[in-house]
């Protein structure tokens, strides 16, 4: 999950055949806009599972995992302040993510773990600090503009590098 976000952030052409950016456009997150993704990015999140399913047959524990990724991923998009000094070293927080959902690019590519830091931490990006505002814009794109990310990305927006 971190290299297919961290890919989603690095190389523009995978942001837009993702629809990533539809996820990012949101100028304020809350715990019900982690699974508001655009429906092609639901393929692209559901690859580390299937290849886990695929080559250690492991069932029942990939549906267990991905619940919990389901509750963590709405905390770390809720607006509530769960950090903690101990927390924050394993866990992904609120605080971090809505770092990575910062409308300044250099910001947004950073804490690309939504469940665990671990992987920002060992491959150098994470940064401990906040943002002031979310988005990709000074505006936040229409629901008809967030389809239409993947082929039309509105004009004022910016998530990776072209
Ligand atoms: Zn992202």
């Amino acid at each position: 999950m971190y290299w297919i976000h961290r890919a989603e952030h690095r190389w523009y052409f995978v942001l837009r055949v993702s629809g990533h950016g539809a996820h990012h456009s949101f100028k304020k997150l809350n715990a019900l806009n982690f699974g508001l993704n655009h429906p092609l990015e639901l393929f692209f999140l559901a690859i580390p599972a299937a290849l886990m399913e695929v080559i250690f047959g492991v069932g029942l524990a990939a549906v267990g995992a991905s619940i919990l990724l389901v509750i963590q991923a709405s905390i770390v998009h809720s607006n509530l302040n769960m950090s903690s000094k101990w927390v924050d070293w394993v866990f992904t927080t609120n605080r971090h993510h809505i770092r990575h959902h910062s409308v300044v690019l250099e910001e947004s590519n950073t804490n690309y773990g939504c469940g665990t830091l671990i992987w920002d931490r060992v491959f150098g990006t994470f940064i401990d600090s906040s943002t002031r505002e979310c988005g990709v814009g000074p505006t936040e794109p229409t629901l008809v503009q967030k389809l239409f990310m993947p082929v039309r990305e509105p004009s004022d927006t910016t998530v990776a590098p072209s």
